[in-house]
């Protein structure tokens, strides 16, 4: 009997943020295909899942598995009868390539079932204290990948002071991102937070205006996953009182906020 597929969103990364859908699937999988991000293989293991672990996460030194090679495991794996949880960080619709996955599996007729995941998205930026839409500042949310150049929707978005524009993959291309969205006339003094490694024990938020984030990033070292915040709802203080000592343009780096 053909077994099958169940695209699991993981989250951010702490297994308490797995949904209980998640969990069921997992606990019930004979195979696991993970994810860099989101809950890693140690993560699994620490929680006694006893399916066999495939790790197909980009892991620095190691070149991550191509996506084809991904969808024919998955389709390999269920074919020979096997329940196979792919876990995805985020969710598996949010830049997670799950639509392709969802579509290669259904052409070689195999069941699938999509579990949707807390998306970081949302869900880092949160960590930080920022809500991505808030009640007389945001009311529009706009989430783009930092690949490439800036399109004519994103461009309108970083213009507008109502709009959060939040950007997935994009610690790579900061620098031309900034460049980009100054030259086509941003105000500079538009907030920005980066949110490193949501959710984790490593999490950190720098913060600056547009056009001293580049600086500030660079000072502080901002890696990659990091979520970066464009927009009013970044703003130092939002929510909480911003220390008086503190202008908005300084950088601002804190272990939780
Ligand atoms: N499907 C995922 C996104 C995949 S794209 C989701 O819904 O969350 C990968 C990008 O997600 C990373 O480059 C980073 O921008 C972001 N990301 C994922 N997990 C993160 C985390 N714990 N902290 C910060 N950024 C994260």
């Amino acid at each position: 009997m053909t077994g099958k597929v169940s695209l699991v969103g993981g989250g951010p990364g702490p297994v308490d943020l797995l949904t209980m859908r998640a969990h069921r699937l997992l606990a019930e999988a004979d195979v696991i295909v993970a994810d860099r991000l989101g809950p890693g293989p140690e993560a699994i293991a620490e929680l006694g899942w006893c399916a066999e672990v495939i790790d197909v996460g980009k892991h620095p030194g190691h070149h991550p598995v191509p996506q084809e090679r991904i969808t024919s495991l998955l389709i390999e794996h269920a074919r020979a009868g096997r329940s196979v949880v792919r876990l995805k960080g985020g969710d598996p619709f949010v830049f997670g390539r799950g639509g392709e996955e969802l579509t290669a599996c259904l052409a070689a007729g195999i069941e699938v079932e999509v579990v949707p995941g807390v998306s970081s998205a949302i869900a880092v930026p949160q960590a930080a204290g920022i809500p991505v839409t808030h009640r007389g500042t945001a009311g529009t949310v706009h989430i783009v990948h930092g690949q490439g150049p800036l399109s004519t929707a994103t461009l309108a978005a970083l213009g507008d002071s109502t709009v959060t524009t939040i950007v997935l993959m994009g610690v790579a291309g900061l620098e031309r991102l900034v460049a980009d969205a100054l030259a086509h006339g941003t105000p500079a003094s538009r907030p920005v937070a980066i949110v490193e490694d949501g959710h984790t024990d490593r999490q950190r938020t720098t913060r600056a205006s547009l056009g001293g984030i580049v600086a500030a990033a660079r000072e502080t070292g901002v890696r990659s996953p990091a979520v970066i915040v464009i927009g009013e709802v970044a703003r130092a203080g939002l929510l909480l009182p911003a220390r008086p000592s503190e202008p908005v343009d300084a950088v601002r780096v804190d272990a939780l906020a």
